[in-house]
Formats: structure tokens, C-alpha cells, sequence
């Protein structure tokens, strides 16, 4: 495990006494009830259950024998986030704030479409990263959240949803993405576990199709997410030169443009049918100018790309303008005559502060000091 991964660890699962189920991988899932005196075919039996049927009281888990039941009961259980608080916006897109036992937040989105449904999961409370335009950004990265925490969005999701089991028609949720709060390829372990779980066809069953990973550019684990995932990559751009993208995000300056789009093109699994897409918030003056636009053409042309152009959402205290419209369809418009799908992303839940970029949970990062103090001895 990484210095960083370690600094920002999750709280151990065991925390309040009891062993949470969801985030265990089948093979750690197997382990568990063998320890238990059962045998490891259960495990499938169990991952149904969990997955599948969304079940979270052991006492309904028929197929398992009575005294098994009560054996988990004594000390595991099948843990939803709590919901600090749930709102929905006038144009039906749904905000949970989620409370972890410890005290921490996140936010997760729920955007409904006519003919899908996206849910947008967090990966970490804040962000160490601090990209100018970002809210999230403005807040420290307090920790990593754990497989369970970021697999457990879904799984609440689809409670409030009513979808236990997925029908399989007319799904809600059909989608996920993982644009919440956070740079998931920082806290890379556990949002690959989230997601092998996520995918697996005897659960949640969501295919690596219907998952996109959204990175501001951590070049090294680009390569691994690809290799070892191969879920959509979506890139967050936002400039054309080193000079603008190192002062509007400073990751620019560890992995500059060149390196980026090397691992873009070496992407695996990325082709016409399946484009990376680039992310490209409009900021009034600083990135929008026709020159801006056939630069990005010129950047992208021997990439599977598609561009997503995000009309920059303000919150409080930012100090960037959206940019006007008709320089966003001027902007659109020099891409499409390239040939490079360029739509401007409709801007979902602002009145819930819900869309890109204004998540920003109230979580604070305890001094090191409190935290100690708190600790299980064993942990
Ligand atoms: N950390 C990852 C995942 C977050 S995704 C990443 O940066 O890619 C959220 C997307 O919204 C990113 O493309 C991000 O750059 C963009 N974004 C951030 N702040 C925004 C804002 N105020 N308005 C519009 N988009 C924003
Ligand atoms: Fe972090 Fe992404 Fe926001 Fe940048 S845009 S601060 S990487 S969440």
C-alpha cells in the first residue's frame, strides 16, 4: 500500500463491532463464512442475496439454513451509507448527502433521462487535488472512501429506486459514472474493488460498457484502469497548453498535455465505437476562443475522441464566468466541422447545487491528533 493510500485510509470496517458485508470481494466474501464453519458455495448463495435481490436482513435470506442466518447476524451486517439528507431538484435529478460512521460526508447524484438513468459516485471525501474551477477542489481531501462506501451508492440508490432486482426493462439506473467528489485513480484500490463488484453478472450486474471513470489525469493508473477494468475513460481537459492547464490544474504540472494524451492513445479497448471522452468546462476568456477550439482538434486527431463541453457551473465564491453561449457554439461548432462529436452537456440539478463541479460536502479533516485518540487499539 501506498504512503498516500495509508495517510488516507478508511476507518476499519469493525469499527462499531459489527463486520460490514458489501465491499468484500467473493473471494474475501468466501473467507469470511468459512470462518463461519460454512462451506464456500454459500458464498454465491449469499452474493445473491447482497447483489441481486438487495436484501439487507439475513432473517429473509431463505435459501441460507435458519442457523447460518443467525450466526451472521451476531456479527455482520449488510450496510447501507446512512442519508444525511436527500433532495430533489425541479428537473427530477435526485442528491443524496451521505453520513459514514465516522462522521464524513459525500454526495451522490442521480440523473434521470428518458431512456436511462446515471448515478454519479463520489470516491473520496474531498479532493486532493485543487483544480481552480472545481468546488470540491476548495475542500482538502479529508480520506479515500472504502469499496463498501463507494459500491454502497448504488446499492442505495436502487433502494430508493425500488430496483431489487434490476428489471429488465425501463431501468432507472442504468449508468454510473464516477464524476462525484474526488479523484478516483487516487484512491485507485478501492474503486477498482467497488467496481469489479459493481460489474459482477450475478449482482449488480452493470456492465464495464455502462461504467465511465472520469480522471483529471493520473497518467500511471490510466494504464492500470485500463488494463485491469476496462471500463469508458472520460479525461478532463479543460486547456489545450501546458500554460493554461498548470494554472487551472496544477496535476497538469506532475503529468503535462503530452504524457496525457500518450495514455489516451495507448488507452485499451478505446476505438470508434468506443471514444474517450474529453471533458471540457467553458470558462469565459480563459479556454473558449475559436484558436482554443482548433487547437483541441488538432490535439485529438489521432485519438477515439468525443468532446464534452460543460457550460461552467458557479458556486460560491468561484471567481470564473461561464462563457457566453454563442462562444460556445462557435466552439462546438469548429469541432464538428473536424468530424469530433462535440455536445454540450446539459446542466442537471443546479438548484440543488448537484451539477458538476459543485459538490463540496461540510466534512473537515480532524487533526491527526483526534483522530489517534478515536482509533480502535487494534486498528
Ligand atoms: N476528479 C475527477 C472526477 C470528477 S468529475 C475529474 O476531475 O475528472 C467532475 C467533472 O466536472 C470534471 O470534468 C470536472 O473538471 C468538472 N467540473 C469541476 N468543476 C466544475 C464546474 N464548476 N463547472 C463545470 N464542470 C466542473
Ligand atoms: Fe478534484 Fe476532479 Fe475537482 Fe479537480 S475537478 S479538484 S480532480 S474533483
Amino acid at each position: 500500500m501506498s504512503t498516500h493510500a495509508e495517510a488516507f485510509a478508511p476507518p476499519a470496517e469493525r469499527a462499531d463491532g459489527r463486520r460490514n458485508l458489501v465491499g468484500l470481494s467473493r473471494e474475501e466474501l468466501g473467507a469470511e463464512i468459512a470462518a463461519l464453519g460454512e462451506k464456500p458455495f454459500r458464498a454465491g448463495q449469499l452474493w445473491h442475496w447482497i447483489y441481486h435481490r438487495g436484501i439487507t436482513d439475513f432473517a429473509a435470506m431463505t435459501t441460507l439454513a435458519k442457523s447460518f442466518r443467525a450466526n451472521l447476524a451476531t456479527g455482520h451486517e449488510v450496510r447501507r451509507p446512512a442519508v444525511g439528507e436527500a433532495q430533489r431538484s425541479r428537473d427530477g435529478t435526485a442528491k443524496w448527502l451521505l453520513r459514514f460512521p465516522d462522521g464524513q460526508e459525500v454526495e451522490t447524484v442521480h440523473i434521470p433521462e428518458e431512456d436511462r438513468g446515471t448515478l454519479c459516485v463520489s470516491s473520496q471525501v474531498g479532493c486532493t487535488l485543487t483544480c481552480q474551477f472545481c468546488h470540491t477542489g476548495t475542500q482538502r481531501l479529508v480520506r479515500n472512501l472504502s469499496a463498501g462506501e463507494i459500491v454502497g451508492q448504488v446499492m442505495l440508490a436502487r433502494d430508493y429506486l425500488g430496483e431489487w432486482p434490476a428489471p429488465a426493462e425501463g431501468r432507472q439506473l442504468t449508468n454510473v459514472v464516477l464524476m462525484g467528489m474526488g479523484e478516483p485513480l487516487y484512491n485507485y484500490d478501492n474503486v477498482a474493488k467497488a467496481l469489479k463488484i459493481m460489474m459482477d453478472p450475478e449482482g449488480i450486474a452493470i456492465s464495464k460498457r455502462k461504467i465511465t471513470l472520469s480522471t483529471s489525469g493520473v497518467v500511471p493508473e490510466m494504464r492500470r484502469c485500463g488494463a485491469e477494468l476496462g471500463v469508458n475513460l472520460a479525461v478532463s481537459l479543460h486547456a489545450v497548453s501546458d500554460e493554461v492547464r498548470d494554472r487551472i490544474m496544477p496535476i497538469n504540472k506532475k503529468y503535462p498535455l503530452k504524457e496525457l494524451l500518450d495514455a489516451c492513445r495507448s488507452y485499451p479497448g478505446s476505438n470508434n465505437a468506443r471514444r474517450i471522452t474529453f471533458e471540457y468546462v467553458m470558462l469565459k476568456g480563459v479556454n473558449d476562443s475559436p484558436s482554443d477550439a482548433r487547437e483541441l482538434t488538432r490535439l485529438l486527431k489521432d485519438i477515439p475522441a468525443k468532446v464534452n463541453l460543460i457550460p461552467f457551473n458557479p458556486w460560491p465564491g468561484s471567481f470564473f464566468e461561464c462563457s457566453e453561449p454563442a462562444a460556445i457554439t462557435a466552439f462546438a461548432d469548429i469541432l464538428s466541422a473536424a468530424a469530433i462529436s462535440a455536445p454540450v452537456r446539459a446542466t442537471r440539478g443546479e438548484d440543488i447545487l448537484a451539477a458538476c463541479g459543485q459538490l463540496k460536502s461540510e466534512s473537515r479533516r480532524k487533526k491527526k491528533i483526534e483522530r489517534q485518540a478515536e482509533a480502535p487499539a487494534s486498528a
